[in-house]
């Protein structure tokens, strides 16, 4: 058997753009960064060839968060649509695009969630779907709350959604946070801040969109995730 391809063409982190793993005002990094340097491994077959997905693996209903039980949920309904690109701005095509997030009041489903703050039984928060040719993905949904955490003293997450680009491979799934435009809460929040370079974080906050508004339906935001290069989505580590 021949050895595994080398993937040296996978994005590692990128100092101009990510995230450090240390940032000592998000308090949660100091325990959670490494502290001796990072050793490289070699990656093994499994993990850079696969799993593939494909439009088969996603039913159509997975990108939208809004019509999948009884009622609507409570909250503004959003389109969030944008395109996967590489460095050079080509499409980035089939690839499995997955969100999750807290509903309109700032809540999670998950048990560590204690936020005194109502779960809607109309949302779970979670989507997939797979982009078209153009490397375009969609998702229908509501527009996520702030919710508090314990930073520091009256620390409140900003709205955001996490999104993940699955691509080829294990090793080659990345994940970020989108924020949305004109929040007051971006200033002080110690996850958004720790991207270096005001303009990677501009990067992760999406644009209000008029031309793709639904009327009398919803508003809609654009969201490019662009893999690499000049221009690239910061990620996090
Ligand atoms: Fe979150």
């Amino acid at each position: 058997m021949s050895a595994p391809p080398d993937p040296v063409g996978y994005r590692r982190g990128n100092d101009l753009v990510d995230a450090p793993y240390l940032v000592p005002e998000f308090k949660s990094t100091r325990l959670r960064a490494p502290r001796q340097p990072l050793i490289s491994l070699k990656h093994t077959l499994s993990e850079v060839t696969g799993p593939i997905f494909s439009h088969r693996s996603v039913s159509p209903d997975e990108h939208d968060l809004t019509t999948r039980h009884e009622a609507n949920p409570i909250g503004q309904r959003i389109i969030l649509g944008g395109r996967v690109l590489d460095n050079d701005g080509r499409p980035v095509r089939n690839t499995l695009v997955e969100m999750w997030q807290a509903n309109s009041a700032g809540r999670y489903i998950h048990k560590w969630d204690r936020y005194q703050s109502p779960l809607d039984p109309n949302f779970d928060g979670v989507g997939r779907c797979i982009t078209d040719d153009t490397g375009a993905y969609q998702f229908t949904t509501i527009k996520p709350g702030p919710y508090p955490f314990g930073n520091h003293y009256n620390a409140w997450r900003p709205a955001h959604i996490h999104l993940s680009v699955f691509g080829p491979a294990f090793v080659t799934r990345l994940v970020t946070q989108m924020y949305f435009p004109g929040d007051p809460l971006l200033a002080q929040d110690p996850v958004f801040n720790s991207v270096p370079g005001s303009r990677a974080r501009e990067r992760l906050i999406c644009r209000f969109d008029l031309e793709t508004t639904v009327p009398d339906w919803a508003n809609s935001y654009r969201f490019d995730i662009v893999l690499r290069g000049r221009d690239a989505t910061p990620i996090e580590s």
